[in-house]
């Protein structure tokens, strides 16, 4: 039963994301029904982890995907991320930096190229099984209209008391919780207590540290970008995430500043690779959104 719904609601989300970036919403929907149906997937939040041992390397190799038409695509992209990384994946709108992380979550496959975790090429893993080994902490945190202990306990339902505070200690959210009347208690979701962007964001990073996956996926969420706590804890993202793969779609770049390396993704294309630093000497596209945000700043 509480997979059924974990599938439902990880579709809606999805299907949710679609609506918000203002573009087809058929295609993805059709995709979703079809995992469903055909593989009768959970959803990745809270899949339990499998055996399959993987140290969390990606490689991707000529990856090529275009959506229905010629529209939205990704070109001939060539990755390779080490495992225990923090990437970061900027660029500008339409770039395709989400549709990156859609292909390594299984939700598209490569129309040419190959996309590799590990040894194991992404066609041959099982999609339960490759969702297992990834946490995705989108921009539309979906929430249950239940507790915020269990909301947190399906992503572990072994996790005690003292490992939620933990992780919600490492998130930053352990202060708003304990400052509720009803603190675990608290019933979020849409009919509960309305809670912001940032804090429903906090609560999935918490999730992720309860599951513990060995690949975090983050699409930064631009509605936080005036949150200064928000700011804190993503400057913090490499201590929480220390040994996981992190891959981080960033808008605001301070985000990935101390990333191992930031990948430029334009047109569809990798038009820039490397640190904050290399990319700031390059004097490219990087160092152009980097200028605007900090004039803007
Ligand atoms: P943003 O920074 O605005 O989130 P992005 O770099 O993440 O953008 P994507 O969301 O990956 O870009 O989109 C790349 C291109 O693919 C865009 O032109 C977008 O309109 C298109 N696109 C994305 N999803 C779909 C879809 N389901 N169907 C058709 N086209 C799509």
């Amino acid at each position: 039963f509480v997979a059924y719904f974990s599938q439902l609601f990880g579709s809606l989300e999805k299907a949710q994301f679609g609506l918000v970036k203002g573009i087809e919403l058929k295609p993805k929907l059709e995709m979703i029904k079809e995992i469903l149906d055909v593989n009768d997937e959970q959803d990745f939040e809270t899949t339990s982890p499998t055996p399959l041992k993987i140290k969390g390397e990606i490689k991707f190799q000529n990856v090529s995907f275009a959506y229905d038409g010629d529209r939205g695509q990704v070109n001939n992209i060539n990755l390779h991320i080490k495992p225990g990384h923090l990437i970061g994946i900027v660029g500008p709108s339409g770039g395709g930096k989400s549709t990156i992380l859609d292909l390594l979550l299984g939700f598209y496959t490569p129309d040419s190229g190959s996309i590799f975790l590990d040894q194991y090429n992404l066609k041959e893993i099982p999609l339960k099984e490759l969702r297992s080994k990834m946490t995705l902490v989108s921009q539309d945190v979906f929430l249950w209209n239940k507790s915020i202990k269990d909301n947190l306990q399906y992503a572990n339902p072994d996790a005690s008391i003292q490992d939620l505070e933990k992780a919600c200690y490492e998130a930053q959210i352990l202060d708003f919780i304990q400052q509720l009347p009803q603190g675990w208690d608290t019933v979020v979701g849409e009919r509960g207590v309305k809670i912001s962007g940032g804090e429903k964001q906090r609560l999935a990073i918490a999730r992720a540290l309860l599951r513990n996956p060995q690949i975090i996926l983050m699409d930064e969420p631009t509605s936080a970008l005036d949150s200064k706590t928000e700011a804190h804890l993503q400057e913090h993202l490499e201590r929480i995430f220390k040994g996981k793969t992190v891959i981080i779609v960033a808008h605001r770049l301070a985000t990935i500043r101390n990333a191992d390396s930031i990948l430029v993704i334009k047109d569809g294309e990798v038009a820039e690779v490397g640190t904050h630093e290399e990319l700031l000497e390059r004097k490219g596209i990087y160092d152009q959104l980097y200028r605007e945000q900090f004039q803007a700043n």
